[in-house]
């Protein structure tokens, strides 16, 4: 029952040490994925923010500024020499390309030299601003200038139209860059002006040319889904359908423009990413199960072993028992091994037992079961038969040599006295020896053997006889 439990035991622990690991690394799984996906989330995400915010934004905000503050007033009608070496040091001053559009001198200056007639058909944005009287525009070139434009109304103390001023942002970088994310990423934005007209886009199939805005948000086929009503923070980041596979689109207001930009990140990327880390896991928690599996079954062959040891051992002796060497037996009597077999017996102990006690009895046939041992060779079997009797198997042996052995456990137990205390006893053995090169039951070759036993005590005991094996 015992032995039972401790196997009952080792395997409840293992299966609880499996739960645990699994369980265990199926979190730090979960956790290293959604890790793993915030981080590339956030990484992406806040890239091209700093991306927007360093190359589109802060050029607009400081032109806003700029104009707001009056800055651009003194020489909206300046002489043309004032204006360009004014527009020149701004450009010096802030990186950027500035500009006057002066309605005086009807000359639209830039701060890199460049200047323009104000006229209808070089510069149509002029008269469609100035028809409008917004205050502010913005706006790309025409088709081969790719060039983000802040148009800023300015007016004289009366309301008079002065002109606009503003700046000219080259995009070219802008884009180049994006398109490194389109590439390694698969990201893709869309500009949408305030009329929702697609203004910049890195879908080529639907970049306007120059200011001609043919395509509206509502038309993009995943607006639809991705809308969903109102959101409280201004902007939102939606799961959609986008030619078969799940993008995730996030919209960012870009207030001084008056803009909105898409960003479309689809989630393969991302699922390859994720798929690495779930694999990585996995294996991980592979071997953690094999290693714990392997330690379970040395555990199980460990108590296997130990039952075993103890079924097939006799408790007294510490030799085989009986079940053992009959097991032997059966594998040796299968592979067909010629076979010499030993019967031995303590020569009246009856008297030992007698004169000293059954307890004094049991300490004699263990000493005489170690002297026994001591003479065995490698591959012979000792076993106790019952009693005081013993058995040895020598497999291969021929009866010679078998006898052999036989004498030297004689001679052993003869000429060792055992002691006990103040008692020394002399204790002698009788030996029957025999062999077969071909037997059937066990019981046949100890019936012969015990025949010469049986000689040996009647011959004056403390004598090895051996006896060729027959049947009868
Ligand atoms: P013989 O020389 O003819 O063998 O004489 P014997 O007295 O040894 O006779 P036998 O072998 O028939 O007697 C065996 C005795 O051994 C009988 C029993 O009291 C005793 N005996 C058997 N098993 C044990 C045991 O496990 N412990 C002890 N102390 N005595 C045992
Ligand atoms: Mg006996
Ligand atoms: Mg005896």
């Amino acid at each position: 029952m015992r032995k039972f439990g401790s196997l009952q035991f080792a395997l409840l622990v293992g299966f609880v040490l499996v739960v645990i690991i699994i369980s265990t690394l199926s979190y730090y799984t979960i956790r290293n994925i959604v890790g793993d996906q915030s981080r590339q989330q956030l990484q992406a995400t806040s890239t091209v923010f700093s991306l927007i915010e360093e190359e589109l934004m802060k050029p607009m905000h400081v032109a806003q500024a700029l104009a707001r503050a009056g800055i651009f007033e003194p020489y909206m009608e300046a002489e043309p020499e004032r204006i360009r070496a004014f527009l020149r040091d701004m450009q010096e001053r802030f990186g950027l390309i500035f500009f006057i559009a002066s309605e005086a001198r009807q000359t639209q200056y830039y701060s890199n030299g460049e200047e323009m007639a104000l006229n209808e058909e070089d510069t149509p944005w002029y008269f469609r601003l100035k028809a409008r009287q917004a205050d502010f525009f913005a706006g790309l070139g025409n088709q081969d200038d790719l060039r983000l434009y802040m148009d800023i109304i300015q007016r004289d103390e009366n309301g008079n139209l002065q002109g606009f001023v503003g700046i000219g942002l080259e995009l070219s970088e802008f884009v180049q860059t994006f398109s490194h994310y389109n590439e390694n990423l698969g990201y893709d934005f869309v500009f949408v002006n305030s009329a929702n007209e697609i203004v910049l886009t890195s879908f080529a199939e639907l970049q306007p040319r120059g200011d001609n805005y043919r395509t509206q948000l509502q038309d993009l086929a995943w607006y639809r889904d991705w809308y969903k009503g109102p959101s409280l923070a201004g902007n939102q980041t939606n799961l959609v359908e986008l030619d078969e596979e799940q993008a995730l689109i996030t919209e960012i207001p870009l207030e001084v423009l008056q803009w909105r930009l898409f960003i479309i990140s689809p989630l393969e990327a991302q699922r390859q990413a994720m798929s690495r880390t779930f694999l990585v896991n996995v294996l991980l928690m592979g071997t953690v199960l094999v290693v714990v599996l392997w330690f379970l079954s040395l555990v199980i062959r460990r108590i296997q072993q130990n039952v075993s040891s103890k079924i097939y051992t006799d408790r007294l002796t510490g030799l085989y028992n009986r079940l053992y060497i009959e097991k032997v037996f059966d594998d040796m009597l299968e592979e067909g091994t010629a076979m010499s077999l030993i019967m031995a017996d303590i020569d009246h102990f009856k008297a030992v037992n007698d004169n000293h006690g059954h307890n004094v009895g049991d300490q004699v046939i263990a000493r005489i079961a170690h002297v026994l041992g001591e003479c065995l060779r490698k591959g012979d079997y000792l076993g106790r038969w019952g009693g005081e009797e013993f058995i040895i198997l020598l497999p291969g042996s021929d009866l010679q040599s078998a006898a052999q052995v036989a004498e030297r456990m004689r001679r052993s137990v003869a000429f060792q006295p055992i002691t006990k205390g103040d008692l020394s006893l002399d204790v002698t053995m009788s030996f029957g020896v025999t062999h077969a090169e071909q037997y059937g039951a066990l019981v046949d070759l100890i019936h012969s053997a015990d025949k010469a036993l049986y000689e040996a005590k009647h011959g004056g005991r403390n004598q090895v006889v051996s006896r060729a094996f027959s049947q009868d």
